[in-house]
């Protein structure tokens, strides 16, 4: 039984305070942050860690997301309710949740399948089974269910894949940390018509590398 207990919210709320102090200041971010229990979504070996800023290892050798760097993207992405988001790198699930706490209709990709299993049966458990979860590449986004109001990509990649740009609708908006595997930069690039796009450059970060083709679990 997954439990939010008194201890875990005290904790919370020290995050909250903490991603606030570090620059956070969109309200609903906060708020969404407070109504999901980030230890939800990792191992119970780490349960005492799920509050601290920091990435925390998940199945697959890859990572959920520090909380700074949700907030981050999740404030950059500034999704309204009932918006169409794509995220690219389900990993442990959390920022799918946190999109679809926001209100918004949540698709996300998925390369590795034992990730793709456990966000799936976590999903059901927690009652979030809006959000559809796919085991697929993400390289070639969702062309079926395009366009997207907003695009998430949570993996970090030397330029942004070309099928994402095509997939996201005229006045939406794309994340995602673009460069090596030394440092990335956050940009967002905003589609203004059917031709031309808009990038901005924001700070530095870390992320696992978004990786071609699909890893079925042995
Ligand atoms: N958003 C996640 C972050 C997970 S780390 C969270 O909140 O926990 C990035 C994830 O991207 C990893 O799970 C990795 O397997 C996945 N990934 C990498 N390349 C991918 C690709 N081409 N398609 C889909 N997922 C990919």
């Amino acid at each position: 039984m997954l439990e939010d207990t008194y201890r875990h919210k005290g904790m919370r709320r020290d995050l909250i305070a903490e991603l606030r102090q570090k620059g956070i200041d969109d309200e609903r971010v906060l708020e969404a942050f407070w109504r999901t229990p980030r230890h939800f979504f990792i191992d119970k070996a780490f349960e005492e860690l799920a509050y601290q800023d920091q990435a925390l290892p998940i199945e697959a050798a890859q990572t959920i997301s520090q909380p700074y760097t949700v907030a981050f993207q999740t404030q950059l992405l500034g999704v309204k309710p009932k918006e169409k988001v794509l995220e690219i790198g389900t990993g442990s699930g959390f920022q799918a949740a946190i999109l679809a706490v926001l209100g918004a209709r949540v698709y996300t990709i998925e390369r590795h399948q034992i990730l793709y299993e456990t966000v799936t049966d976590l999903f059901e458990i927690i009652q979030l089974p809006q959000i559809r979860v796919y085991f697929k590449d993400g390289f070639i986004g969702l062309g079926e269910f395009a366009p997207f109001d907003k695009i998430l990509v949570t993996a970090a990649a030397a330029e942004i894949p070309a099928p994402l740009l095509a997939q996201l609708a005229i006045g939406g908006c794309l994340v995602m940390p673009v460069g090596d595997e030394k440092g990335q930069t956050m940009q967002r690039v905003s589609r203004i018509s059917e031709l031309s796009y808009q990038t901005e450059e924001f700070a530095q970060f870390r992320f696992v590398p978004l990786l071609r083709g699909k890893n079925y679990k042995d």
